[in-house]
């Protein structure tokens, strides 16, 4: 399944104004130093925040022409189609770019089981910063929460011996 493209034009329009930029129909994304731009992945039907990641121009392009989410892996510095390895591919429904065009938000239908976090959760927000602790604590002392109570895979069964991208 997934549309396959071999090869995908990165040219986007150029930025000629603010008023272009902000009020204007043009596609003009600004990349950062890197390259990049900030996406924020939301699950489509109840709206909760699934990851955050970033793209380079390539992976704009290749989301833009499969429907399907691709990243810029920072960690293992690669292009990254989501669900590669574990099929829990992102079907992008729609696709926002907000006002300076330096951010991407997709809204997407996982497949499969639903998940989207390499650690086996549905979102890779499955845990909260107590803020039921006495206001005033020192923030070494910050304890986090589960959120999710069971994860919905076990990602050694479905990677493997595939190295983990979080960095320490
Ligand atoms: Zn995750």
């Amino acid at each position: 399944m997934g549309t396959t493209v071999s090869s995908v034009s990165t040219a986007f329009g150029s930025r000629v104004s603010i008023e272009q930029v902000e009020e204007g129909s043009d596609l003009a994304p600004r990349f950062d130093a890197s390259g990049l731009l900030t996406v924020v992945t939301t699950d489509a039907e109840s709206g909760d925040v699934m990851m955050v990641g970033v793209m380079n121009a390539e992976a704009l392009a290749r989301t833009i022409a499969t429907r399907e989410a691709h990243y810029w892996s920072r960690s293992r510095q690669c292009l990254w189609r989501k669900g590669a390895t574990s099929g829990l591919v992102q079907h992008v429904l729609e696709m926002r770019i907000d006002d300076d065009q330096d951010a991407i938000w997709l809204r997407v239908h996982t497949a499969g089981t639903g998940a989207n976090c390499h650690v086996g959760y549905r979102s890779c927000f499955y845990r909260r910063v107590d803020l039921t602790a006495e206001e005033g604590i020192p923030s070494s002392s910050a304890a986090l929460l589960f959120c999710e109570t069971h994860k919905i895979f076990d990602p050694a069964v479905v990677y493997g011996d595939a190295p983990n991208p979080t960095r320490l």
